[in-house]
């Protein structure tokens, strides 16, 4: 029997910790978690986004503060709400909302938030702590957290002799996610378009991650019987089964014929998509607990 993992109802259970960690912090600490979220421009999936985070904030009972600024935002005006978020000892955990309107430059937006409250994990010093295996100190990117939290409920903290194999080698995604599959001992590689042969690598592995942006790339014959299989990619692709127009996503993985070779499974939607808000919140109560001088829960 291959069981198909409900990321919706993990991820519920991610948020349930947090709301529980936050009332406990604000009794016993005095300290109510904040998270800033900064988004510029119109786009509308940007905005869908940040609404869903600010909301989740919101529900988690943390201080939500959404910074919604215009189209014609300088890089010296953004710039600066970042730096006034810095020294805000109310907010904890400061996101802001990429891609930036193609004007402005990210890269060093990303890098002037304060690693301690870079909840999105994206600075160069939680990168950093993450590559060199330092879990504890840093705050881990969202989604390769998120899929982690899959691996540990399927196999454990210890992954000593299962091989793993991540396709896509993203800094957003695939590198931290070798990197935290690496620190909890599994035997890694980190697969590419450059791959030879990916069909026979990605046999060899008891994880096999996908995160390519192909919609259903990995095939069952690709897949090593048992396997855990986690997908993380996101493609809109025509459904023509649903009408004239219509469309429907799928994931990097044929699902249907993989779930009959893999153990476990992750489905394209509602499996790793619910677990990246998830552990935005998380990464926020952490980033709060830290601050307050406490042991962080863990998830
Ligand atoms: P990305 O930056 O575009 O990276 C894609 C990776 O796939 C690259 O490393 C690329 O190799 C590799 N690749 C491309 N074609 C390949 C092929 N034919 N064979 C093997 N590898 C190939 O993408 P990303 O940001 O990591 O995201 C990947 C997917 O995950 C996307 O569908 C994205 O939407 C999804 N995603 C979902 C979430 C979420 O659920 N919340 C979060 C993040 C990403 P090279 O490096 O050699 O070019």
């Amino acid at each position: 029997m291959t069981t198909v993992i409900d990321g919706k109802a993990v991820a519920a259970s991610v948020i349930e910790t947090v709301k529980s960690a936050t009332r406990t912090l604000e009794t016993e600490a005095g300290v109510r978690a904040g998270l800033a979220v900064v988004i510029v421009g119109d786009d509308p999936a940007s905005h869908a986004y940040v609404s869903a985070k600010s909301r989740m904030a919101k529900e988690c009972g943390f201080l939500s503060v959404q910074h919604t600024l215009p189209e014609a935002t300088s890089q010296e005006e953004l710039a600066a709400l970042v730096a006034e978020l810095n020294a805000d000892p109310a907010i904890h955990g400061i996101l802001v909302q990429l891609p930036l309107p193609k004007h402005l430059q990210s890269e060093p937006i990303i890098q002037s938030i304060l690693p301690e409250k870079d909840v999105d994990g994206l600075h160069v010093v939680n990168a950093g702590k993450v590559a060199t295996g330092d879990l504890e100190g840093g705050l881990v990117s969202c989604t390769p957290a998120g899929a982690m939290v899959f691996v540990r409920r399927t196999h454990g903290e210890d992954l000593s002799g299962l091989n793993a194999v991540v396709i896509g080698r993203s800094n957003l995604f695939g590198k931290p996610m070798s990197a935290l599959l690496l620190a909890a001992n599994a035997t890694v590689t980190t697969a590419h378009s450059r791959t030879k042969d990916l069909p026979a690598v990605c046999r060899n592995a008891d994880i096999l991650v996908a995160a390519v942006g192909r919609p259903e790339m990995v095939k069952a014959d690709w897949v090593k019987p048992g396997a855990l299989l986690i997908d993380v990619g996101i493609n809109r692709v025509p459904a023509l089964e649903r009408g004239e127009g219509k469309t429907k996503l799928v994931g990097d993985v044929a699902f249907e014929d993989c779930a009959k070779v893999a153990s476990v499974i992750t489905p394209v939607p509602g499996g790793v998509g619910p677990m990246t808000i998830a552990m935005l919140m998380a990464n926020t109560i952490i980033a709060a607990y830290r601050r307050a001088g406490r042991k962080p829960p863990k998830f």
